[in-house]
């Protein structure tokens, strides 16, 4: 009686640690209820068989007494590195951790700029990376070019949301496309993506959005995390479809546009060139995810995060001035996918 009492207790406490947890997705269920009715007292508890060795004056557990099962933070993919320290041992056999989860925490796509054979020696042999190089040569291949678990240098000085520096949490795919050209006004003109290419790249993102659970408000572009700097994968990376197709990514309902639009088109005009207008929009567009400073001004980096907004989702007009559809389509974003 008393060890059952014991195993209630240790449940409990279990329970009302990992309930503090942030993200529910991510909770750890135990077997066990945290509050024992009578029924549950007379069940049978299934006592976990922890074995403890002690080795070199170190306990450890030799037996994985959670529940992997239901945790899916405990999975590891790949190699799990281990230290060696000279004289001991690091025992394999381990109890894991409840309380870890991924590195891996966002999807940038970028487009290389460059055909096949070049991207891969840029990408190889130079000192830009990225984990994953899609080719545009029609097999069925995928080059990997950086261990998954490690950095690769794709995003540069980059933000989104809270967070900075996004090579730190990110796994990067560059796509062979050759980018754009520019004509004298400067206007840019998109080279397309081969639809095979579009299918390697969507079961690519599935595969570790899906293994890393990186939510949809983090696959994201590269001109998204870097909109002053950077234009790919551009206006002809065919976001739509991943979310259509595949439930990659994030986009919005057309119906909560239509009323923003309806809402935004009154006095557009008249307000355009408001200060407080404009600081409404750079707040809009800060709290979506880009990083900008509320001028109060259509300044230059405004325009520039405004022409990387419409490259992602306003595909149709990416001249970086803001337009009724682009600011109807900004707000129904910021609605369906609040900052946590
Ligand atoms: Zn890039």
């Amino acid at each position: 009686m008393r060890n059952t009492l014991y195993i209630i207790g240790l449940s409990a406490f279990v329970f009302s640690c990992t309930s503090q947890q942030n993200s529910k997705k991510r909770q750890y269920i135990p077997r066990t209820p945290a509050t024992p009715s009578k029924t549950t007292a007379k069940t049978p508890i299934e006592k976990p068989k922890s074995q403890i060795t002690t080795e070199h004056g170190v306990d450890f557990f030799t037996t994985n007494i959670a529940d992997p099962t239901k945790n899916d933070n405990t999975v590891s993919y790949g190699s799990i590195v281990s230290a060696k320290p000279a004289g001991y041992k690091v025992v394999k056999s381990y109890f894991p951790a409840i309380g870890q989860n991924f590195r891996q925490r966002y999807l940038i796509l970028h487009y290389t700029a460059l055909p096949d054979d070049k991207s891969i020696t840029v990408l190889s042999q130079q000192g830009v990376s990225a984990h994953y190089l899609v080719n545009n040569t029609g097999d069925n291949e995928i080059y990997q070019l950086v261990d998954e678990n490690k950095r690769a240098y794709h995003a540069g000085v980059s933000s989104w949301r809270a967070d900075k520096n996004l090579n730190d949490t990110s796994i990067g795919i560059e796509i062979v496309n050759m980018g754009y050209t520019a004509d004298a006004s400067g206007k840019k003109t998109f080279a397309p993506f081969d639809e095979a290419q579009v299918k390697k790249v969507a079961a690519l993102v599935k595969d570790i959005v899906t293994r890393y659970q990186i939510p949809a408000t983090n696959i994201l572009a590269h001109s998204d995390i870097a909109p002053t700097r950077k234009q790919d994968p551009g206006p002809l990376f065919p976001w739509k479809k991943l979310y259509d197709e595949y439930q990659i990514g994030m986009w919005y309902d057309e119906a909560t546009k239509q009323s923003f639009y309806d809402l935004a088109s009154v006095d557009f005009q008249t307000k355009y060139n408001d200060s407080v207008f404009i600081f409404n929009v750079q707040t809009q567009l800060q709290k979506f995810g880009y990083g900008l400073d509320l001028s109060g001004k259509w300044d230059d980096m405004t325009k520039k995060t405004i022409e990387a907004f419409q490259y992602h989702f306003r595909p149709q007009n990416y001249d970086g001035v803001l337009d009724a559809e682009t600011f109807a389509i900004l707000q129904a974003l910021v609605q369906k996918y609040p900052t946590k």
